[in-house]
């Protein structure tokens, strides 16, 4: 019998949920049976397509006009290489008070915390002041389709909320003596594209004056990577870099766009992990990841295609990001079409609210200070359905100082993937304090 939040940790990366982006991958049947048995209730099972299982509880509040909360962490995983980890990722092996495998960051440690902090609720030993919905759910590693995009489009007098916890939960940033909590409030946008040439075949043996896909399309390309992505100092960075306790001759650097790019330089030598962020959470980010072009080696290529991945700021929309592809490929690009595979525009949740206290109360409480430092989000995550919809969304977690920001960076979706026990269990605390102020509260 499954107690605390480290064992259901560990069995829900037994589940091996991984989500390969195919529609008969992921079987998170698997862990709704192992969050059903750890509840010991029911709940409602979402289930669109075979195997591909999300499981509801709505705990309706005992005041109908008090704010409702929703919990909604996911339990797929995204697939794993295991030449490059030193464990089986899937065991979930317990090395030095960590738990090793797939997941462990991303995010089964925040599922366990959240089902362990709920359980109470759902059984009904403790009584919500407003609606409370825990959704766990499928999905989440491509995009959502099969899980939560589907629940609120289908299902929202079921998950429907005025406050939401998800993803992403961050150690904490100690520096000097000041320790602060990032708390994710938004996400950037995503703006897919492809870029496509035309050309005509022809000979390869004869290629003076021929019309070449591909030499077309590399010539834009060129200038999209050589061109440098536009800044932005948004209140998100501004409010972030204010928390930290840093001084001020830091937050200066950080915060002047004419310097940026340099400090951004200086902090990737120490730490490139903290850099790549810094860059992200302050630029249009553009990275050009797939290229198909040409049938054979001799033939001329008639037709070439690159996808690229591209996350746009809060402010910086689909027009934005066109305006500045077609800058950067200059002449080149006059016969590039920008067909758009995915636009999903930045989301922010304000700060300041029954939730954001509840939060600071509870970090008070297990952490001995309330520093929330508002965290935007690099990634996307299921939180951008609800706050489309007007849902206060955030997440947060509280880690035991073993990991630090830039380190638990670079174990997402990385090789020996792992939390340790303590953060598990302090952010199951955390989550129960949040539960207890926020209803007490509203
Ligand atoms: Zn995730």
């Amino acid at each position: 019998m499954t107690e605390g939040p480290v064992e259901l940790l560990q069995e829900l990366i037994r589940n091996q949920c991984v989500n390969d982006g195919s529609a008969n991958s992921g079987h998170e049947v698997r862990s709704v049976g192992t969050l059903r048995d750890f509840l010991g209730v029911a709940g409602e099972v979402f289930e669109p397509a075979p195997d591909r299982q999300s499981v509801v509880y709505r705990i309706p509040g005992h005041d109908p006009t008090a704010p409702s909360l929703a919990l909604v962490p996911h339990l797929d995983v995204v697939p794993v290489d295991p030449t490059g980890w030193s464990v089986d990722p899937f065991a979930a092996e317990i090395h030095d008070g960590f738990v090793y495998g797939r997941g462990a960051v991303d995010m089964l440690n925040v599922t366990a915390a959240m089902t362990t902090a709920v359980r109470p609720y759902l059984t009904g030993e403790k009584s919500p002041r407003g609606d409370l919905v825990f959704a766990a759910v499928a999905d989440e590693e491509t995009g959502g389709r099969l899980g939560a995009k589907a629940l609120v489009e289908e299902r929202w007098g079921l998950v429907g909320a005025d406050y939401l916890l998800t993803e992403i939960a961050y150690p904490s940033i100690e520096l000097g003596d000041h320790r602060s909590v990032p708390v994710s409030i938004g996400e950037k946008g995503a703006y897919w594209s492809v870029l496509e040439t035309r050309g005509r075949p022809s000979h390869g043996s004869t290629p003076y004056g021929s019309d070449n896909a591909l030499e077309k399309l590399v010539t834009a390309l060129a200038g999209v990577v050589s061109t440098p992505a536009p800044a932005a100092m948004t209140p998100e960075w501004l409010g972030f870099v204010g928390r930290l306790g840093l001084d001020d001759e830091s937050v200066r650097r950080l915060t002047d766009i004419d310097q940026l790019d340099d400090e951004i330089d200086r902090i990737a030598v120490g730490d490139p992990t903290l850099a790549r962020y810094i860059h992200a959470a302050t630029h249009l980010t553009l990275a050009t990841n797939m290229l198909r072009a040409g049938t054979k080696v001799n033939v001329v290529a008639d037709r070439a295609r690159a996808q690229v991945d591209i996350r746009g700021l809060p402010g910086m929309d689909r027009e934005f990001v066109d305006a500045h592809l077609r800058k950067a490929m200059g002449s080149a690009g006059d016969q590039v079409d920008i067909e758009p595979i995915m636009d999903g525009d930045a989301t922010v949740s304000s700060v300041g609210n029954t939730l954001w206290d509840a939060i600071g109360d509870a970090v008070e409480e297990l952490d001995g200070h309330r520093n929330l430092a508002p965290t935007l989000m690099t990634v996307a995550t299921d939180a951008r359905f609800w706050r489309a919809r007007g849902t206060v969304c955030y997440g947060v977690g509280l880690f035991d100082g073993r990991m630090s920001f830039s380190e638990m960076l670079s174990l997402f979706h990385g090789d020996d993937e792992r939390m340790s026990t303590a953060s598990v269990e302090r952010t199951a605390s955390l989550y129960e304090r949040v539960l207890e102020r926020f209803f007490a509260a509203s």
